[in-house]
């Protein structure tokens, strides 16, 4: 039973400039790395360039991250950093500039290879890695994985390296410039994480805590989504940390494995297209103790009540057949997708998941 957790973590309103001399002092030189609006209209990224202003410290920008990011957009932001001369990168944004900064970190500090090493189990350094969150969702800002968008696979894939953060300033006034439904497909990612990491084959007692205690404040907000107060925000922001704590010991499971296609094929948005396998991935449990637990810990009576929630909150979304079957195949012939579960599973249940 281990537990790794090595980010230290500033969970605060203004920490960004509370702590901006911490941050500053991460290296000589910075390359912050964000997206192409939302940073700048909630003020995060100007929070972080004040810091640097303050304390005299170079910086370089690039804020060209799209969603569910690439290994081309990581490759273009690599040789900016090298010839820049950069020493540590900082991710301003949701997920998706959070994941790219981290597999730039490894690209820059490895300036003459290829983006093949992003998916080759070698050891690699990387430069310190700072995150500022503005979703509460992924829990990048804690956890040690990077996914992105393999064009040449049709698909998104986790790169092979863990780069855990070395300091997350996660200031939950950002939250509030997001529309209704980037706060609710966020939200419903970290649920995901919450549960896929507590009915999870690397699950222990230890670990465990993580997703229970983040269950358990769930339950405090989850019918008031639609109309979040600071006191809200303020609680999602924790949540979905402590549920990237949770699965930076377990990972996920079948939901994310399922989801990949389902984004990139159509692109419905990751939390959106995690959240459609929840209410079966549960179900799946059923007969297990476990289980039930997550429903209480939610405070849902049953798997319907918590499927019907899910559907009220995320809309209907319609996967083709097609997909459907395609998808659940190629999960079912890959060992790697299928291991976070503990019990067998059949196609058809994975079919199925979908409800
Ligand atoms: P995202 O892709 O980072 O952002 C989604 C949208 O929300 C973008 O249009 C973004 O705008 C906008 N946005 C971000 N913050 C906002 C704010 N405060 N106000 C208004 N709009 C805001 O979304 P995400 O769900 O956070 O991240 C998804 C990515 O993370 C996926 O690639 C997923 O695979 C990955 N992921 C990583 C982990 C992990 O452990 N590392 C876990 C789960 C998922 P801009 O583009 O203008 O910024
Ligand atoms: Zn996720």
């Amino acid at each position: 039973m281990n537990i790794y957790l090595p980010t230290l973590i500033y969970s605060e309103k203004d920490c960004v400039m509370k702590r901006g001399n911490i941050l500053a002092s991460t290296g000589k030189k910075a390359m912050i790395v964000t997206g192409k609006h939302s940073s700048k209209a909630n003020g995060s990224l100007q929070a972080v360039v004040d810091a640097f202003e303050k304390a005299g410290k170079p910086y370089v920008i690039f804020d060209d991250i799209e969603e569910n990011p690439s290994v081309e957009t990581v490759m273009r932001a690599r040789d900016i950093g090298v010839k820049e001369q950069v020493d540590f990168v900082v991710g301003v944004g949701g997920g998706s500039p959070l994941d790219a900064c981290k597999a730039i970190s490894l690209m820059i500090a490895n300036p003459l290879v290829g983006a093949e090493v992003l998916y080759e189990n070698v050891m690699l350094p990387y430069l310190p890695v700072v995150t500022v969150p503005t979703t509460a969702g992924t829990g990048s800002e804690v956890t040690p994985y990077a996914i992105l968008t393999l064009h040449q696979n049709k698909t998104k894939k986790s790169i092979s390296h863990k780069i855990y953060p070395v300091m997350a300033l996660v200031d939950y006034t950002y939250l509030k410039t997001q529309s209704e439904n980037v706060l609710i497909n966020t939200v419903v990612d970290a649920l995901a994480h919450l549960i896929e990491s507590y009915l999870n084959t690397n699950a222990n007692d230890l670990n465990r805590m993580y997703s229970e205690q983040g269950l358990r404040m769930f339950s405090q907000v989850k019918d008031s989504l639609r109309k979040p107060d600071d006191s809200v925000y303020k609680t999602l922001s924790n949540i979905a940390m402590i549920a990237g704590m949770a699965i930076a010991h377990t990972g996920t499971s079948l939901p994310h494995g399922l989801s990949y296609s389902v984004t990139y094929e159509l692109g419905v948005p990751h939390g959106k297209a995690v959240g459609i396998y929840l209410g079966g991935y549960l179900k799946l449990y059923q007969n297990k103790e476990e289980s039930k637990r997550v429903l209480d810990f939610m405070g849902f009576d049953d798997y319907d009540g918590f499927s019907a929630y899910l559907k009220e909150l995320l809309g209907d979304v319609q996967i083709p057949e097609e997909l459907v079957k395609r998808n659940a195949a190629q999960i079912f012939e890959n060992k790697a997708k299928l291991k976070n579960y503990p019990y067998d599973v059949t196609k058809d249940q994975l079919e199925k998941l979908l409800g």
